[in-house]
């Protein structure tokens, strides 16, 4: 069988691990979190990085700092994962979920400006399979009519816009270390602020709404109540984990890189005789090999081709529901404009295995059976 996802494992985790243990500092904010989020700082070049307990809570501190109010408006793509919506609903935003772009499944950039209205607050950018969106645009868009940008970076470690790595563009930026992304401490993220004047305020947040973090680096004699805020620290192990991890980022996205580039020259002929679409990467853009998707012609072909891997022994899986057709959307968002794209968009695809250590026999497999699908219709 040939899984999705394996959780990357690179060697030298456990050696941090039993570091943490043998100081006996396992609660947050000792050693290796600082380790870690330097070495962070250094990657993505954002002024600070503090270590959260996953993306999900990253964004709940960005749409606390942007001071989101019930009846606020806050933009984004519907093809996204739930946390990115439910961050901001938390603090009584109305999500406006704006169409997709069918070749990045990006936000499409130039039908952001009709869906701003006085009350919209923030636009929030998911970096979709690690590509980045148009972020020049988005950020022009944001100074023109005084919004915050907190980029969903979940996705997109290691990858760039420009010159400028996904995290580091907006004012805030998100990291998720699930399991399911390129490095991983099983569940985990990162706050990204690229504006210093908010770090003080961060800190508050992310330490249950106290200056504990002043207080342990003995700037003030006492620590108390400030502010709202909740437990988004992770604990040292994890931090120690995801330490042997982030040192590895570039073998490990190198490695994806392999796996991604052999899909893409080996289905080729697949898109060139149009049975397939797949990704092409905008030229102001490096990828991480985050993810491989393939579009089908449409949600009846991509069931089949699914069922088809399964039983050749291949796991592959869909993605997204769109947000603003869901239950909770339907209450708490709408759509502006049109949905073109969204969801039929999402219908069509599907992401192929992808993972660290992916051996050259698997990707080969993986080629041959997708060939085999589509057969005699080629
Ligand atoms: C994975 C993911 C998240 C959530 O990350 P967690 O660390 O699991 O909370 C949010 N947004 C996007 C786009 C993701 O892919």
């Amino acid at each position: 069988m040939i899984a999705f996802n394996i959780p990357p494992y690179i060697g030298g985790e456990e050696k941090y691990i039993a570091a943490a243990i043998e100081k006996r500092k396992i609660c947050g904010d000792g050693e290796f979190t600082k380790q870690a989020s330097h070495l962070l700082e250094e990657i993505i070049g954002t002024k600070k990085v503090l270590l959260t307990t996953s993306c999900t809570h990253a964004l709940e501190m960005g749409a606390i700092l942007c001071d989101i109010k019930p009846g606020d408006e806050v933009i984004m793509p519907s093809y996204t994962f739930v946390s990115t919506a439910n961050a901001f609903a938390l603090r009584g935003a109305t999500i406006v979920f704006v169409d997709v772009r069918s070749d990045t499944m990006n936000i499409d950039e130039t039908l952001i400006e009709a869906a701003i209205t006085p009350k919209t607050k923030a636009i929030v950018p998911v970096h979709y399979a690690g590509v980045g969106c148009e972020m020049s645009v988005i950020n022009k868009l944001a100074e023109n009519h005084d919004l915050y940008v907190v980029e969903d970076a979940a996705q997109g470690i290691g990858a760039a816009y420009g010159d400028r790595p996904l995290g580091a563009i907006g004012i805030f930026g998100c990291l998720s270390f699930h399991e399911t992304k390129n490095v991983s401490c099983g569940e985990g993220g990162a706050f990204l602020i690229n504006d210093l004047r908010f770090v003080e305020r961060a800190e508050i947040i992310r330490e249950k709404g106290t200056n504990r973090s002043k207080f342990f680096r003995g700037e003030i004699d006492r620590y108390s109540w400030c502010d709202i805020g909740s437990s988004y620290l992770p604990s040292e192990l994890n931090a120690a984990y995801l330490f042997a991890q982030l040192k590895q980022l570039g073998k490990v996205n190198a490695d994806r890189l392999d796996t991604w580039n052999f899909y893409k020259e080996n289905l080729r002929d697949l898109k060139e005789c149009g049975v397939i679409e797949t990704a092409d990467i905008p030229a102001n853009c490096t990828h991480n090999a985050h993810m491989f998707w393939v579009k089908l012609k449409n949600l009846k072909e991509r069931t089949k081709f699914i069922a088809y891997l399964k039983q050749s022994g291949i796991g592959s899986v869909f993605h997204y529901i769109p947000l603003h057709s869901s239950t909770a959307g339907l209450k708490l968002g709408r759509f502006h404009g049109e949905d073109k794209f969204t969801t039929v968009e999402s219908e069509r695809l599907v992401r192929l295995p992808i993972y660290y250590g992916m051996t050259q026999a698997d990707r080969e497999k993986v080629v041959e059976v997708i060939h085999d699908f589509f057969g005699d219709n080629v």
